[in-house]
């Protein structure tokens, strides 16, 4: 049977700190889902549900067994309807620690068969986040290091717009 891993996040936008989780991931399990979530602690989001998928998926081209899925839904009743076995987490600084143990904690009591694996960040990614790219782009800074090439005009069009 083969193993199946859930990446959930909510991606707004993907970034290589993201890819660098995703493909670390889709060596260790054989088939990757990475879930585009709506996180109502987040409130909005620079990036439609759809975009954001559209920029994963042009960003994860050399990698076979990754699919790219949106959800609006509760996370436990996603993994448990695809039968994953695992929920793959990026762990960059402490201050993600307490959020995350609580998640995977509560996704373990909904989820029983299911086990959250946190891959820790390499030292480069430790300070990105969807939102770091985001401040930059509104300043003008330079994104490249920070987000996937093909998808880096499209993530500077729209922060211009708004
Ligand atoms: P954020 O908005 O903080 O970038 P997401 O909700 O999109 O976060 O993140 C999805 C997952 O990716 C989370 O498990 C998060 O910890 C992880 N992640 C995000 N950025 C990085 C990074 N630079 N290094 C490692 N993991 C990361």
């Amino acid at each position: 049977m083969s193993s199946l891993a859930v990446c959930p996040g909510s991606f707004d936008p993907v970034t290589i700190g993201h890819l660098n989780i995703i493909s670390r991931a889709a060596k260790l399990f054989d088939r990757v889902i990475v879930l585009v979530m709506i996180n109502p602690r987040k409130n909005g989001g620079l990036f439609t549900a759809e975009e954001r998928v559209d920029f994963i998926r042009r960003s994860i081209g050399d990698l076979p067994n990754v699919e790219v899925d949106f959800s609006d839904g509760l996370l436990a009743d996603y993994v448990v309807r695809k039968g994953a076995v695992a929920i793959v987490k990026g762990l960059r600084v402490l201050s993600d620690y307490e959020d995350e143990f609580k998640q995977a904690l509560a996704n373990k009591k909904l989820a029983q068969n299911v086990e959250t694996v946190f891959l820790v960040t390499e030292t480069e990614y430790m300070f990105l986040s969807s939102s770091v790219v985001k401040e930059i782009g509104y300043f003008g800074g330079d994104i490249s290091d920070f987000v996937p090439p093909a998808i880096k005009d499209d993530i500077i069009k729209r922060i211009r717009e708004r």
